[in-house]
């Protein structure tokens, strides 16, 4: 799982610019289902035709886009200016390597005497080693985005440390819950959206075009586990969480008790969610149509949204059977 999950990261997709990473995951999961296409928006849908009696419309939801920048001015000195795509900690992006599609690098800095908690859109910009305007608009151009460099590599205990590990994580699970299920008892899309970085905006119409009956995002959740972080109960390595609620859904019980059942009964070990915060895909494959009974898996995750994201694999491995389960279960 770790090499197809670092193709996935070295792939490009900033939100509104995910055709680097789609036509990775397009080829990849083409040999699994039965249909690959994409939809006006652009998300990926993966279908694979179920054989059973009975068969239920199950959706499947991973974000490809990731977070990043957009160019947005270059000065005279040739410094960029960016506006940032979904929830960045420029904090934590300061003083980072940053690249463009075209595979131009850059660095992104604070103005200088600029305190910390001042980072911000006008108080950080990207140093490309440009000496005018002109030398700088060569390569880069307004609307541009660039992210920061990709990674991927092994720490201990088969924890995983990059970016964007958020979502190509849930990726690697619909790919991997293709490649593995025993059989197909049900009609299952594995959608891997765009846009949910800046606002969930994808999975909404992906879901409007599918009308699943039962629908589950896969995305990075938290972890309670790290120094003088606020009291959590999901931590690193103790199984994949099962969403109950978060800032933006609470969980239909029937997804939530069916997920709990598949679990036990393939002797997987979970956690269960509750965020007081954020949100995902989830809540628009909820209320999209006339809504479906929904629910989410999270990946605990550590340091979301930076460029040290880890997470367990032996939860993700777990992850992947419960979406396998999915697929093979006789849903009511
Ligand atoms: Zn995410």
């Amino acid at each position: 799982m770790f090499t197809e999950l670092k193709k996935f990261v070295m792939a490009d997709g900033v939100s509104g610019d995910e055709a680097g990473i789609s036509a990775v995951l397009a080829a990849e999961i083409a040999p699994y289902v039965d249909e690959v296409k994409t939809d006006a928006m652009g998300n990926l849908i993966a279908f694979k035709k179920g054989t059973g009696k009975n068969p239920k419309k199950v959706m499947f939801a991973a974000h490809m886009d990731e977070i990043g920048f957009m160019v947005t001015f270059i000065d005279d000195k040739g410094f960029i200016r960016l506006s940032k795509m979904g929830g960045i900690n420029y904090g934590a992006a300061a003083f980072s390597e940053v690249v463009f599609k075209s595979g131009l690098r850059g660095v992104i800095v604070p103005d200088a005497n600029t305190a910390p908690n001042d980072f911000g859109p006008n108080k950080v910009y990207v140093d490309i080693g440009a000496r005018t305007k002109k030398e700088a608009e060569k390569k880069v151009k307004i609307g541009d985005t660039c992210r920061l460099t990709p990674s991927l590599a092994k720490l201990m205990n088969g924890r995983v440390y990059g970016r964007p590990i958020d979502d190509r994580i849930g990726c690697v699970m619909l790919f991997e819950a293709a490649r593995t299920a025993k059989h197909f008892e049900n009609d299952v899309y594995f959608v891997f959206t765009v846009q949910e970085e800046v606002g969930v905006r994808g999975a909404k119409t992906a879901a409007f075009g599918i009308m699943p009956d039962y629908a589950v995002a896969v995305d990075i959740g938290g972890s309670g586990d790290v120094p003088n972080c606020a009291p959590f109960a999901v931590v690193l390595g103790n199984g994949i969480a099962i969403k109950i609620k978060d800032g933006m859904v609470i969980c239909h019980k029937t997804m939530v008790d069916t997920m709990k059942k598949i679990a036990e009964e393939t002797k997987t070990p979970y956690q269960l969610e509750i965020l007081e915060r954020g949100g995902t895909d989830t809540c628009m494959l909820q209320q999209t149509g006339a809504g479906c009974i929904a629910g989410a898996l999270s990946v605990p995750t550590r340091y979301g949204h930076s460029g040290v994201e880890i997470v367990d694999m032996g939860d993700v491995a777990g992850g992947v059977k419960i979406l396998a389960g999915l697929c093979e279960a006789e849903l009511a």
